[in-house]
């Protein structure tokens, strides 16, 4: 955004793309599919040649993302994978990657899997034991993940003094952002040096784009980066760029509405007779619930709990509910549930998911942006009949 006095995160996730039309003056940024642009004259450049390299509307998408999250360079990806993949290239096989024990289950895969390959080294760490975490990084580490709220227990990191501790040794901290978006967490005002998201999520918010970005502190990292995503092809479609470049516009009120509804749903559920525990950083008891106060501008609305009957009751929960869709995804204005075991963790091995404490009983929701009061009575009859 040009005028740097305007600040207010709705404001400028609104007024993002808005009047960057020269030639037309089209209030929305026009999406543009060339897949080439012609050259002024022999040797002389325009601003963009080609779309893997450069595209406008995909540019705009980057900027407005940059601008949300306080940083220098956004670069728009594929998919929220080929982002943390981007960050990979980063790597060489002396260096060390710290990574938390329980991160999304397809970036464990990745890790884990390119480490096997000896493409780097890498430690799974518990990040919230700090004698674990310590230890991990008096081995030099060149790059730190975090994740925070994590997927799907919502445990908390505390990134402002986990990110000094890494600095401290010489690692680089990249903060996966997709369960909050920039509208309630900024992590690169924390300190970090990259933040990530798979806009398949919040930032787009309508469950019709597959996407990712990232966006770096410092200017010279971003342009590494951005060299190596045109290098190994992973920038996103100008298609994909203008839908969430248009979902962006509504990001900070959809979450207003979407937190308003996850607190209702966590204080519903805390109370119910069949569950066992709600894991919500809003609950004062939730562990980490301070650091959430401090570093978030919001609890967010991504909630898991345990069912009480084991896997026997979350099938019968699944098929009792009417609003909530069964299904991978998360961060939609429609709401979603979801068993980590078998859909997004199902990547881990079992040894692994049951050290970070994904249970067979555990289900995984994404509240949105329905009515509460018919949210409520959906979930009250599922579980009504998931004890039958
Ligand atoms: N990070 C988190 C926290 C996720 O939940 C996901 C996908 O579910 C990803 C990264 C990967 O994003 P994508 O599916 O867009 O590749």
């Amino acid at each position: 955004m040009s005028n740097a006095s305007i600040k207010n995160i709705t404001t400028t996730a609104v007024r993002a793309g808005i009047n960057t039309d020269k030639h037309h003056g089209a209030v929305v940024a026009p999406i543009y599919l060339s897949s080439t642009y012609s050259l002024k004259g022999f040797n002389e450049k325009r601003e963009f040649d080609y779309s893997r390299t450069g595209n406008p509307t995909r540019a705009i998408f980057a900027q407005a993302i940059a601008d949300l999250e306080q940083g220098s360079v956004g670069i728009v990806t594929s998919t929220g994978m080929s982002s943390v993949h981007l960050i990979c290239q980063l790597l060489s096989v002396e260096d060390l990657v710290v990574i938390p024990h329980d991160c999304y289950g397809g970036s464990f895969r990745l890790f884990t899997h390119l480490a096997k390959r000896g493409l780097f080294k890498l430690i799974v760490v518990d990040q919230n034991d700090q004698s674990a975490l310590a230890q991990a990084l008096s081995k030099k580490p060149k790059l730190v993940l975090l994740e925070s709220p994590s997927n799907p227990l919502l445990r908390l990191i505390d990134i402002e003094e986990v990110t000094k501790a890494c600095h401290n040794v010489g690692a680089l901290v990249a903060v996966d952002n997709t369960f909050l978006s920039p509208a309630l967490q900024q992590p690169l005002t924390l300190g970090a040096d990259i933040v990530f998201h798979s806009t398949t999520k919040y930032i787009n918010g309508h469950s019709d784009v597959v996407g990712g970005v990232l966006v770096t502190k410092e200017q010279a990292l971003g342009e590494e980066l951005a060299w190596w995503a045109n290098c190994i092809g992973i920038t996103g479609s100008a298609f994909d760029s203008f839908l969430a470049l248009r979902g962006l516009k509504t990001l900070p009120i959809r979450m207003k509405q979407h937190q308003e509804n996850a607190e209702k749903v966590a204080v519903f559920l805390k109370n119910h007779p069949a569950i066992d525990v709600v894991y919500y950083p809003g609950f004062e008891d939730h562990l980490g619930h301070d650091i959430a106060k401090k570093q978030q501008a919001g609890f967010g609305a991504m909630l898991s709990f345990d069912v009480k009957g084991g896997v026997e009751a979350v099938k019968k929960l699944f098929a009792n509910l009417a609003l909530f869709t069964l299904a991978q995804s998360l961060g939609g204005v429609e709401s979603l549930i979801s068993h980590p075991t078998t859909m997004t963790h199902a990547g881990m091995e079992e040894a692994a998911r049951i050290e970070a404490g994904i249970t067979d009983s555990l289900v995984r929701i994404s509240v949105g942006i329905e009515d509460s009061a018919d949210i409520l009575a959906d979930l009250a009859y599922g579980l009504e009949q998931s004890q039958r």
